[in-house]
């Protein structure tokens, strides 16, 4: 135990909040994790689907993700790690392909021999980027546009684009959309096989483990216990309150949406407010389906259709053979959108309309259970130059440190990321150079 007294309080139990956690408690400091679910696991909990414990958002692991992999060795549960060759489908026009292949790219008879070989060979260039400080700089649909031509760029990626983001497509930034074809494109076997990961058990393996790490390190984790404010005295941290209850700590570590942080320092230096507010983030509406058969054989389908206005579906049990069919269906959208307004249930409908154009065969009788879950800060709005806009983690009220999901640009959205941007803010807080 170290000779330092200050006490530590940790906002969200995502594995960032988890890992943060963690690491404190490695170096010695008392920790409260407080989190305002009922639950662990943030963006990775489970829930109980009709019986079946199972995420609320599909999780797949890629061969790129060592943050993850140091962390499952860390925790002894490497062994649980489990690999499914997968396959990809795409529909297009009514039309199901086979994807993610050079074959399938050959066969593939919506686009020409030139526009299939500049597809081709943008997808390699991504996959040989380490440097991403120049893409950081231009916009995903010019750079895409350049690579690709736009009759490609029309069939290929702009459903994907105006699904996905909306108002926003057109000022994303090239390097977030570039580690997210290189994270996938490394992960295979061979260059004719895709091969992504999983636990057994789920998310809630590695969230159970981290759990026990803490409480076996003395930390403790308080559940339906949001934090409704971060108090503060001559501009430093003086204590937090939760469900009304003052409770005394020096140091906050916040790992929600960092747009939720002004609201918990009402006297946040409004420079640093603005920066924050500054950054935007697209919520989902993810519709889960148990189905008595496969609709396809594919793990994942991306759509372009002009009948389907979702970007794609996650066919999770093609990965994780979990017993009956699992499939999601992600609405992206912002609030702005009218069928954000729509109820679950009028989402739900519309998915299972879709299924049928998917699959023929497909009957509702199929449908065992459905269910929609909704998360309001699921995806980052990553313009050019995001790098500069992020806040510093380090806040201008001392002792309040924080980062959320937006700090692992331009990396994709993923657990992995989320490791590893908790032991940097922990690094931040404890002053030390990684
Ligand atoms: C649709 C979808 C698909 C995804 N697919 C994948 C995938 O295939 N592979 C992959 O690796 N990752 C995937 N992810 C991403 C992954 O789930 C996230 O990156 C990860 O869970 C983020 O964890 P986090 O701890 O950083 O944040 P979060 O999970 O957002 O956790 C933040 C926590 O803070 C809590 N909180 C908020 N306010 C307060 C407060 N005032 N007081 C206390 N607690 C508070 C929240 O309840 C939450 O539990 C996906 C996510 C989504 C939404």
């Amino acid at each position: 135990m170290t000779n330092n007294p200050k006490r530590y309080a940790v906002l969200g139990a995502g594995p960032m909040g988890l890992m943060c956690a963690m690491e404190l408690l490695k170096h010695g400091h008392p920790v409260d994790l407080y989190e305002r679910d009922d639950r662990i696991g943030g963006m990775s909990a489970t829930f109980d689907f009709d019986g079946m414990e199972i995420e609320r958002f599909y999780h797949f692991i890629c061969k790129p993700d060592q943050p993850l992999f140091d962390l499952l060795d860390e925790l002894g549960i490497r062994d649980k790690l489990r690999w499914t060759d997968t396959k990809m489908g795409f529909f297009y026009n009514g039309k199901l392909y086979r994807w993610g292949t050079p074959l399938s790219l050959l066969a593939f008879d919506g686009l020409g021999i030139v526009d299939k070989f500049r597809y081709g060979l943008h997808a390699m260039y991504a996959k040989s980027i380490k440097d991403w400080r120049a893409l950081d700089k231009i916009r995903a649909t010019e750079w895409i546009r350049k690579w690709i031509g736009q009759r490609a760029y029309d069939v290929l990626w702009r459903s994907l684009f105006e699904l996905k983001l909306f108002e926003y497509s057109d000022q994303i930034s090239a390097a977030w959309i570039g580690t997210r074809i290189k994270r996938v494109a490394l992960s295979r076997r061979n260059l004719m096989q895709e091969t992504m990961g999983y636990l057994e058990g789920g998310s809630a393996t590695l969230l159970r483990k981290m759990e026990a790490f803490i409480l076996g390190h003395g930390g403790r984790i308080h559940l339906k216990a949001g934090i409704d404010q971060v108090l503060t005295r001559d501009g430093r941290v003086d204590g937090i309150l939760v469900g009304g209850e003052r409770r005394e700590c020096d140091v906050v570590l916040s790992t929600a949406p960092i747009q939720y942080v002004p609201r918990l320092v009402p006297n946040m230096p409004p420079a640093f407010a603005e920066r924050i507010a500054a950054i935007r983030n697209i919520p989902v509406a993810c519709v889960i389906l148990k189905l008595r058969q496969p609709l396809t054989e594919n793990f994942w389908m991306n759509i372009n259709d002009a009948s389907i206005e979702i970007p794609g579906v996650i066919e999770y049990s093609n990965l994780n053979r979990v017993g009956p069919s699992i499939l999601y269906a992600p609405f992206y959208m912002p609030k702005t959108h009218p069928k954000w307004a729509h109820g679950n249930d009028a989402l739900i409908e519309e998915v299972i309309g879709y299924l049928p154009k998917l699959n023929p065969a497909f009957h509702p009788d199929w449908i065992m259970a459905r269910h929609c879950h909704r998360y309001d800060f699921a995806q980052a709005v990553c313009p050019p130059g995001f790098n500069d806009m992020l806040p510093p983690m380090k806040t201008p009220v001392e002792g309040l440190y924080m980062a959320d999901t937006s700090y692992y640009y331009p990396e994709d959205r993923s657990i992995s990321e989320s490791v590893a941007v908790g032991k940097k803010l922990v690094n931040v807080a404890l002053e030390i150079r990684a």
